[in-house]
């Protein structure tokens, strides 16, 4: 008989195997925890459920959503989550504010649990939003309803070292992500599998499908495996077949749970429009910031010039509202920092583009002002969205120039109740002398209220109705006059304009651009377009070699296009091609030279001074050594004086002795040459032996489950801790970053960046020897650029 083991009755020494039936005991567990869940789900007839406790999921996840305070499900969640528990594909519509978040997120967590997921599956999922903004608040959410479960999540959105990035990756089982960055770690990631992943989620899908990222989200789906479960939500859902068939969706679901509803805008919503003639509407937004100084609103204007141009008047005019700005061009951190400040606002108004257009879900929000009219229907919806957010209430005005009305009865048939106000007589005011006096102390300022003026009517040229919005029927001049320019700079190449190629090379990832030598923005935001073809004089001018003619303020603008490739001056990139390699230097150097045996060498650079620093360099330029040998006095000599001839002959002629010493010679070479990959080969697998020992230390953490907090892989951002927010790793990065000369009317944190720029650059400008002496030269030069 085999002896039996018996537990001894004193639990102080229990005997070894106790352990192992622990564990046995968990994994016995867990087995039938699954089970029951699979069970669960398959018996799920999602039905007259109203609470999160009903549906069937992980205890973590609902432990999650219990943290978050989340009990009950909005209609999409309600009608969403039962169908992708189930591994539908599922289009969602439903309206801004209504809670899509969760309806993707939720099946996500439960896709890969159910699925077993583990850190060492690599990537599982992976959610693409069309801003880093939201990309940023779809992660918040996620890591608040995940924090119980295993899996390590991370953001890929840029603004931040693509090598910190590139390494998490390999880490990461959630991945949101912006397509641009997404695309170019694809390119730039050695490694990065994508062929494991199983749920798709686009955010704002009908944004991510148009053409702004048709090519780039082409690209990243081309990699993903076709076998995977696809998610699309937007308040404004895509039904375009060929849409949904380059994601390879057959059967999927679609759920429109507003469809019915008499308002494609949420309920609570008041919407307005204002006819206001375009010289008249920046009177009007100071008119009507000044009498809601309580209030929070959000400004949306048509370009990133516009908006800070808005931005720095009105500051320096005190309106008495805290003021804020946000567009695609600004430092990463500085973005970060301005959301995270409007959001705990109580009073402030927010001037923006549409980056913001789209799916934030700023708290509290009271106004959404249109100053400049949208590119259509659906970007109004979502721009209006971003109030009257879950159940709240909310109002929204909109300004249309008496030509662009018609655009008001377009929203009505998209089911937007939206009604017609005027302004009050007595509220009347005019800001333009105030905008003239500031323009006319401060060039900058005005040199950006041109460029403003510029992009304003690009993007009323580029605007796809063109029914609506004409340019010509625009009172440009009066326009000009009262943003308080002395009078309208010349616009050249708006014609033939396509809004949806300019969207293409806005929206094309800004890694791959730069590799690629195009020029523009990411994130959409109605402003860009090929700078290779609008040339101006001033740019032949400043490919010519011996300029000497600018000015000291042209000279800063050259400058600050060089240092910032951001920088969105569209028709006014001055291109230096060819200016720093054909000059000659100016300075003679003094010839130093290197003697070596049999040679002199003449170090006529710096690069070949230092070149020749290097000994294996230098072993390159002295002549092939001869082979000598030692006698028992240890002196040298060559090989025939210790032989005498007849030996030598002996040995044979001169060519066999050749011939076999070159074999020997080859031998040893190819012994050397298999010890060498010995030794390579014991080294990788010694390294592979570490990965594993690695891999299997991290499963027995993972193995750990939510026992110890201290075990367990959180859902943390790529960079670490959670206190290790994007900001601080952002910061760094930009330290190192190369920065154009900073502006009066930028930020004061990048002054630092700017001076070092600044000083590295002085020297790449010719300056002008005389600067312009009154305000007639500072006009002409000024125009002329714009021409
Ligand atoms: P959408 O993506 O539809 O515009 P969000 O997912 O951003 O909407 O959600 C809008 C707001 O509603 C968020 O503040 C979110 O926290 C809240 N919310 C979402 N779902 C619920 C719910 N089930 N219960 C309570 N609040 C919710
Ligand atoms: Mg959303």
């Amino acid at each position: 008989m085999p002896p039996s083991v018996r537990l001894p009755e004193r639990t102080g020494d229990r005997p070894v195997n106790t352990k192992s039936a622990a564990k046995r005991l968990k994994r016995r567990r867990n087995v039938e925890e699954f089970q029951l869940l699979e069970t669960r789900v398959r018996e799920f007839d999602g039905k007259d459920i109203t609470a999160f406790s009903e549906l069937p999921l992980t205890k973590q996840t609902a432990a999650g959503l219990h943290k978050a305070h989340f009990k009950t499900l909005t209609d999409i969640q309600r009608k969403a989550i039962p169908l992708a528990l189930k591994g539908r594909d599922v289009l969602g519509a439903a309206k801004t504010g209504s809670g899509k978040t969760l309806a993707f997120l939720i099946p996500v967590l439960e896709i890969l649990y159910r699925k077993k997921w583990t850190a060492m599956d690599g990537l599982g999922a992976l959610v693409i939003s069309p801003t880093r903004e939201l990309a940023t608040q779809i992660f918040d959410v996620l890591r608040k309803i995940g924090r119980e479960h295993a899996f390590s999540a991370g953001l890929v959105i840029g603004g931040k070292k693509l090598k910190d990035e590139q390494e998490a990756l390999h880490r990461m089982n959630i991945v949101v992500c912006t397509p641009g960055r997404m695309l170019q770690h694809m390119d730039q990631t050695a490694g990065l599998m994508l062929d494991n992943v199983q749920v798709l989620v686009l955010d704002e899908a009908d944004r991510i499908l148009d053409m702004g990222f048709r090519k780039t989200l082409d690209a990243i789906i081309e990699n993903l495996p076709k076998e995977r479960q696809t998610l699309l939500f937007s308040a404004t859902q895509t039904k375009s077949l060929s849409d949904l068939a380059r994601l390879g969706l057959k059967d999927a679901e679609y759920l429109a749970v507003h469809e019915a509803a008499t308002s494609a805008t949420p309920a609570g919503l008041d919407q307005f429009y204002m006819i206001t003639t375009l010289p008249e509407k920046l009177n009007t937004l100071f008119a009507f910031l000044r009498n809601h100084l309580q209030s929070k609103m959000v400004v949306f204007m048509s370009s990133c010039k516009q908006v800070r141009f808005v931005y720095e008047t009105f500051r320096q005019l005190h309106i008495g509202i805290p003021l804020l700005h946000l567009h695609g061009k600004q430092k990463q951190s500085a973005r970060i920092d301005i959301t995270a400040k409007f959001s705990a606002a109580k009073q402030s108004c927010l001037f923006s583009t549409d980056v913001v257009a789209r799916g934030l879900d700023f708290p509290a929000v009271d106004w959404v002002i249109q100053l400049d009219a949208p590119e259509d229907a659906d970007t109004y919806i979502h721009r209006v969205g971003r109030t009257a957010r879950f159940e709240k209430a909310g109002k929204a005005l909109l300004f249309l120039c008496p030509s662009e009305e018609k655009f008001a009865d377009g929203l009505a048939s998209r089911k937007v109740p939206i009604n017609k106000v005027g302004q009050k007589n007595s509220k009347k005011q005019s800001i333009q002398n105030q905008l003239q006096g500031l323009l006319f102390k401060d060039p900058e300022l005005k040199y950006l209220g041109q460029k403003a003026f510029v992009s304003y009517c690009r993007s009323i040229s580029v605007q796809k109705d063109r029914e609506v919005f004409k340019l010509e029927e625009l009172p440009l001049d009066e326009y000009a006059t009262s943003i308080g320019l002395l009078g309208a700079p010349r616009i050249k190449g708006l014609k033939n304009v396509d809004a949806a190629k300019t969207k293409e090379i806005k929206n094309a990832p800004r890694g791959l651009k730069a590799l690629e030598g195009a020029s523009s923005d990411e994130e959409g935001e109605g402003e860009a377009g090929s700078r290779k073809d609008v040339r101006t004089k001033y740019d032949r001018m400043v490919e010519r070699k011996n300029i000497n003619v600018l000015t000291a303020h042209y000279a800063n603008l050259v400058q600050d296009d060089g240092a910032d490739p951001d920088d969105e001056g569209d028709f006014l990139t001055v291109k230096r091609s060819g200016y720093d390699s054909d000059i000659p230097d100016p300075i003679e150097m003094p010839s130093k030279t290197l003697k070596v045996p049999g040679k002199e060498i003449i170090i006529d650079s710096k690069r070949k001074e230092k070149m020749l620093k290097s000994k294996r360099e230098l072993a390159k330029l002295k002549p092939k050594g001869t082979r000598l040998v030692f006698d028992d006095d240890g002196e040298a000599h060559q090989i025939y004086e210790l032989q005498d001839e007849d030996k030598f002959r002996e040995a044979g002629s001169a060519e066999t002795q050749r011939r076999k010493f070159l074999d020997e010679e080859g031998k040893r070479v190819k012994e050397a040459d298999i010890w060498d990959r010995q030794l390579a080969k014991e080294k990788r697998k010694e390294r592979r032996r570490a990965q594993k020992l690695r891999a299997a230390e991290e499963e027995a953490v993972i193995g750990e489950g939510s026992d110890g907090d201290e075990f367990r892989v959180e859902l943390v951002p790529y960079g670490g801790a959670e206190g290790d927010h994007l900001g601080q790793d952002e910061d760094v990065e930009v330290e190192r970053q190369p920065k154009r000369q900073r502006k009066w009317f930028e930020d004061n944190e990048e002054e630092g960046e700017a001076k070092e720029k600044a000083k590295k650059t002085r020297g790449r400008v010719i300056e002008a020897a005389k600067a312009p002496e009154n305000l007639e030269d500072l006009e002409m030069l000024a125009s002329g650029l714009i021409e």
